[in-house]
């Protein structure tokens, strides 16, 4: 009887455990198909407004205001970092407007007062005539869902920053003048994570790519990625936000979908949110979840 009893209990427990899961599995992916659905015009973002790509400075500024208001609405404090620069090439000035942007900035404090920062970065304009779904609103879907993940962590060694970034599609210019901003400050910087590209999987194997790992990050990663089932590869060089963070000598690594198996519609007016793997994204964000439940709990 005793035996039935603990069995039944165990039983109890793990479907409970098993429920548990799926209930977070579940609340990610309903709040990144909200958060993909409004940054791709699939609904409307602001009062009657549908967002076809989020190239213009209009729609630049609409698509900044409602990352700011979801990352206040999960408790981070945020501040605009509003900038405007030359073309890389002063004779184009004279035919086009200087760049123009805005980075959204949020902040995490540490539980005990520290000047160590961990950066998450992921940029949230989108080439134009495409809606931009995978190339990135599914990297700001990952980021804000970790906004709300990260209020839960019981012990955070660093302060965080969450930063959107503007113009990544324009040679990065929003990254690199979010990174001139930190080299002139000094802020002290644990280490910065990219994610650009993580909403397609054809196969369904929740494969990634690691790009340019720093030594530290690609331990911890690699790792995390056995203990979840997560087939890895690594390559080098630069293909996002990663550039100007690498070019500083910053610890950077930024993870995207596997190589092999990368969206077909990127760039293109079909990146659309109809294509998007949200049991990918959603997996993805769980696994950098526990990655970074690593250094900010376990003081890696
Ligand atoms: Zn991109």
């Amino acid at each position: 009887m005793l035996k039935t009893i603990i069995t039944f209990y165990l039983l109890l427990s793990i479907s409970s455990c098993i429920a548990q899961e799926k209930d977070t599995a579940t609340s990610i992916i309903n709040y990144q198909k909200e958060v993909m659905a409004k940054l791709t015009g699939k609904n409307t973002i602001a009062k009657n407004r549908f967002l076809r790509q989020r190239a213009s400075y209009e729609e630049r500024v609409i698509s900044a205001e409602y990352l700011a208001s979801e990352l206040i609405r999960s408790g981070w404090l945020v501040q605009f970092q509003k900038y405007q620069t030359p073309q890389s090439n002063y004779f184009l000035d004279m035919f086009f407007s200087p760049n123009k942007g805005i980075n959204v900035v949020g902040k995490l404090l540490a539980s005990k007062p520290t000047k160590k920062h961990i950066i998450l970065g992921a940029h949230y304009d989108s080439e134009r005539n495409s809606p931009g779904a995978v190339d990135n609103a599914s990297g700001v879907a990952l980021c804000l869902a970790l906004a709300k993940k990260l209020q839960q962590f019981k012990h955070k060694q660093y302060n965080v920053f969450i930063v959107f970034f503007d113009q990544e599609e324009d040679d990065e210019v929003g990254s690199t003048v979010f990174v001139e901003k930190i080299q002139k400050e000094n802020l002290e910087v644990h280490s910065v994570h990219i994610f650009d590209l993580i909403g397609h999987d054809s196969d369904g194997d929740f494969a990634l790519t690691l790009q340019s790992p720093a030594p530290l990050l690609e331990d911890i990663y690699l790792r995390k990625a056995k203990e979840d089932n997560i087939p890895m590869q690594i390559i080098g060089g630069a293909g996002s936000d990663n550039k100007p963070f690498l070019e500083a000598e910053y610890t950077t690594v930024h993870p995207f979908e596997e190589l092999d198996d990368r969206t077909p519609y990127y760039h293109s007016p079909e990146d659309s949110y109809e294509t998007v793997n949200f049991e990918f994204l959603a997996n993805t964000t769980n696994y950098i979840g526990s990655v970074l439940a690593e250094i900010l709990e376990n003081n890696k």
